[in-house]
């Protein structure tokens, strides 16, 4: 079996000069090719054993669909056919983003969330994680979405949760920020989790500048409980405590993401109790819910005029809000979307 890229060390007795291994590495993570044979600089020989002992991106295109807005989805097979999606989306500002997979399926069972459904499926490797933005950065690249030496940003908001998967995602974070390998501000690295406070310092301890976002939802204990069973083991006084206590650490705004859902947590009773994080360190990024393509679900996305009134009144109380529009919602890859229908095939 071959071995991933991240494996090929100084000592390999392919490299055979000094410079020989960033050649290698700055060919791959900072040009974003897939395969060796593109490296002209390298004899040839070296080449085709670097082609046979080692392997660049463990993932197979299994298909891709391009929405209007050129939000382009991805469903990629892993080694043991496992499937994974990730995104390539553009924000407002025309920034390229890449929303990427740390797990298939997750375990945290919230109710409103498709990856949720699916149940944790397993978790995704290091060299899995860093896959998917080789191959959404190449392909960005050759389709002129952006230049060769553009900036990105990464968001772990595909499927699964990024910190039940901490060990494999800190040491991507390690890679795509190394000056050695892809070298991204961490600024540019957004670690989305549904709450696992547990594991936000062990995180924020070897990363103090990724950004941090966290799926709140509602502010009353009873509604989040009903939707996100994690919110039995950390309720929401304790994470209005905690994440206050991590921005006087280490100084990142916190994004509190809220899917607003009709007629659920998108009332008077739900601004609010928002109060609770009424403090320098939050931004709340609305997002109006995503329908998964039932008629049941469409029902949940409040109108546009309840999406205004409830951005309304938390600016009134003070807040710093944004509102996360759709991107890709009709080819089904926008938040809480995200799904590998053959599972149980
Ligand atoms: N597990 C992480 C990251 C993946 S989910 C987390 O929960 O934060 C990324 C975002 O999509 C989360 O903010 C989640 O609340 C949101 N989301 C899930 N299902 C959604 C839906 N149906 N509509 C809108 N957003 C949804
Ligand atoms: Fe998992 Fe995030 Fe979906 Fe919850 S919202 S089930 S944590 S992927």
């Amino acid at each position: 079996m071959k071995l991933s890229i991240l494996e090929l060390q100084n000592n390999h007795p392919l490299i055979d000069k000094k410079f020989r291994h960033q050649q290698i590495r700055d060919f791959v993570f900072k040009k974003y090719n897939l395969d060796f044979t593109g490296i002209s600089t390298l004899p040839k020989k070296m080449r085709e054993r670097l082609e046979q002992e080692f392997v660049i991106c463990p993932l197979k295109e299994i298909s891709r669909i391009t929405a209007a807005d050129q939000t382009t989805k991805f469903l990629f097979q892993l080694g043991d056919q496992v499937q994974i999606e990730s995104v390539v989306l553009f924000t407002k500002n025309q920034q390229t983003t890449f929303c990427i997979s740390s797990q298939c399926g997750c375990r945290m069972g919230c109710q409103f969330c498709q990856t949720g459904k699916m149940g944790l499926v397993r978790n995704l490797t290091c060299s899995e994680i860093i896959a998917q933005v080789l191959f959404l950065a190449n392909f960005s690249i050759n389709n002129q979405l952006i230049q060769p030496d553009e900036h990105f940003n990464i968001v772990f908001m595909g499927m699964g949760e990024p910190l039940d998967n901490l060990l494999a995602v800190k040491e991507a974070l390690h890679y795509l920020t190394h000056p050695d390998f892809f070298h991204i501000a961490s600024s540019r690295i957004t670690i989305s989790t549904c709450g696992m406070l547990d594991q936000i310092e062990p995180l924020l301890k070897d990363f103090p500048k990724i950004k941090l976002a966290v799926s709140l939802n509602s502010a009353i204990d009873e509604k989040r409980e009903q939707i996100m069973p994690i919110n039995k083991k950390f309720p929401i006084k304790k994470i209005a405590a905690d994440l206050t206590k991590i921005y006087g650490k280490y100084g990142n705004r916190i994004t509190l993401e809220y899917v607003l859902i009709n007629d659920f947590n998108d009332g008077p009773e739900d601004w609010l109790a928002l109060k609770e994080f009424q403090h320098k360190a939050f931004h709340i990024n609305i997002i109006p819910f995503n329908d998964t393509n039932n008629l049941e679900s469409k029902k949940l996305r409040p109108s546009e005029s309840r999406i205004k009134r409830f951005i309304k009144e938390l600016e009134d109380i003070g807040f710093r809000v944004s509102r996360r529009y759709r991107r890709g919602s009709e080819i089904q890859a926008d938040c809480g979307q995200l799904y590998w229908k053959n599972k149980t095939s």
